[in-house]
């Protein structure tokens, strides 16, 4: 059914150059000298040490060498340590290759040091898409969006994503997925992005089922990289809500891990505000081929073998009080309010896994 268009919105492309495809790394010596970039320092973490000195064998003379150190939330500890190989190795642009984590170490060298940054992602988290960079530093995690920290060159090749275990697979998926649901019903939300996000939905869940029966599915890897580009640029585009705001705190204040946080919360979330957002939820579970948005995300997971509850990723029920208490501060947009009562409820429903659309327990 064609949706009219009934309201004025704005649209702001953000401008970046994205390759994509399997073997896209094969062109990458042609990408470097059209970004005009000379001296390329590699980044990655230490779990990814191998991947990143291959790509930097295939820059030759104008690789500056590999920084293996990136870590989760970007701590400022590490990107100072970086820096001075940065300007060791005189590079003029870096490449990070790998997840989140390594693309926020290159935004945050980018952020202080202006250098141009090349990403070749290899899950599916996003951020090679936003202005967006989020810092820790003695433990406080700050965030911060500016049009310069938007990566110019992106390279995406699925290949690259073959090794990406199978459970990351499916929770850093349904971790893309949870930016184009809040994309789809963001205060900010306009018809293109609400377009590239119901269609990142439907990419990501057709293929997640298909990578968990077979992590070598080239198709499949496909799928899930493109999916997750287009949840990444809805991401970059529109403000995120209830969602992103419970899995900062978990993430930040009980040191949730990042993807599976995600992964158990964005049911609930899901059917907490589709009460008040009835076309978003619609076009939600129209994505996943299921009735309901949230049983269909939790369905999503649950299939997969992905964790569907906090309590299994370590979380004492003891800290729920708490987490009601941090998620209900600081009042942020949120198309359903948000009420201290009910957040402590979707928290209980979270902690034990319960289906929210009432099919199991
Ligand atoms: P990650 O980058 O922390 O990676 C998790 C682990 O998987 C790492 O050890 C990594 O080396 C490994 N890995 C990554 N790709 C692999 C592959 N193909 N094969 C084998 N191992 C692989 O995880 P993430 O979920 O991608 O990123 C999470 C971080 O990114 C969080 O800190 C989050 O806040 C941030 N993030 C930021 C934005 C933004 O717009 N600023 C968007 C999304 C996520």
């Amino acid at each position: 059914m064609r949706m009219r268009i009934l309201e004025r919105f704005v649209y702001e492309g953000l401008p970046s150059r994205v390759v994509f495809g399997w073997g896209a790394l094969d062109v990458l010596l042609e990408e470097v000298e059209r970004f005009e970039a000379r001296r390329i320092l590699v980044l990655a973490t230490p779990e990814q040490q191998a991947q990143a000195a291959r790509i930097a064998g295939l820059l030759g003379d104008r690789s500056a060498g590999v920084f293996a150190g990136a870590a989760m939330h970007t701590p400022t500890s590490v990107t100072d340590e970086a820096i001075a190989v940065v300007r060791a190795a005189d590079a003029d642009c870096t490449l990070a290759v790998g997840g989140g984590s390594t693309t926020g170490l290159g935004k945050a060298i980018s952020k202080r040091t202006e250098l141009r940054q090349i990403v070749v992602p290899t899950t599916y988290a996003g951020s090679e898409m936003t202005p967006i960079l989020g810092e820790t530093s003695e433990g406080v995690k700050t965030t911060e969006r500016s049009a310069r920290l938007l990566p110019g060159l992106v390279i995406y090749d699925p290949q690259l994503t073959l090794s990406l275990p199978r459970q990351l697979s499916v929770t850093s998926g349904i971790n893309a997925i949870a930016h184009a649901v809040e994309a789809l019903y963001a205060r900010d939300r306009n018809p293109i992005v609400s377009m590239m996000a119901e269609e990142g939905i439907r990419s990501i869940a057709a293929a997640l089922p298909r990578i968990v029966d077979a992590p070598g599915d080239r198709d499949a890897r496909s799928d899930a990289l493109y999916g997750a580009w287009l949840c990444g640029i809805a991401l970059g585009a529109v403000g995120m809500a209830l969602h992103h705001k419970l899995c900062h705190v978990l993430g930040g204040s009980f040191d949730l891990p990042h993807s599976e946080t995600h992964t158990v919360l964005l049911p609930h979330v899901m059917a907490y505000n589709a009460i008040s957002v009835p076309e978003a939820a619609r076009r939600v579970a129209r994505a996943l081929g299921e009735e309901d948005a949230g049983g269909g995300l939790f369905k999503l997971a649950r299939d997969a073998g992905a964790p569907t509850a906090l309590r299994d990723l370590g979380m004492p029920a003891a800290d729920l009080d708490r987490a009601a208490d941090l998620a209900s501060l600081n009042p942020y947009w949120n198309p359903r309010p948000i009420d201290r009562r009910a957040i402590r409820s979707l928290l209980d429903d979270a902690w034990h896994g319960r289906d929210p659309a009432g099919q199991s327990d």
